[in-house]
């Protein structure tokens, strides 16, 4: 857990509709949608930064991945999404908890969001 809003919606202490959840890791929609679909995926152990993982979270890197697999094909945006995480506030991290964005529900013409 982490002392930041995600930690709190993942103890239950800020309420917040979990659309999937299992022993690690739970998905919830974007308060500020940048697409038509913008979901979170959030490891329930509070990791900073991407970085700040270690060779201890190897498998819940790797369950997160597959989480994201199931969680599109339950949004029915299996065919195209993106995946981002931002790492470090200059690329635009705003909550220190790792989490992953699945972003989907329009055609990307750019290469770049
Ligand atoms: P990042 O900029 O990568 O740290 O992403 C943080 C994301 O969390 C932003 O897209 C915010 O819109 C989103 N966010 C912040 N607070 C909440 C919340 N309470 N519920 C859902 N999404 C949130």
């Amino acid at each position: 857990m982490s002392d930041t809003i995600f930690g709190k919606i993942v103890s239950g202490e800020i309420s917040s509709e979990f659309i999937y959840e299992d022993e690690h890791c739970i998905a919830i929609h974007d308060v500020n949608p940048q697409a038509a679909v913008h979901v979170l995926v959030i490891p329930k152990k509070g990791i900073p930064r991407l970085v700040d993982a270690g060779a201890e979270d190897q498998a819940l890197l790797g369950h997160l991945m597959l989480a994201v697999g199931k969680i599109a094909e339950q949004l029915g945006v299996a065919e195209a999404f993106r995946l981002v995480v931002n790492n470090g506030a200059d690329a635009g991290q705003t909550v220190f908890h790792l989490h992953l964005h699945i972003i989907a529900g329009q055609v990307f013409a750019e290469k770049n969001l």
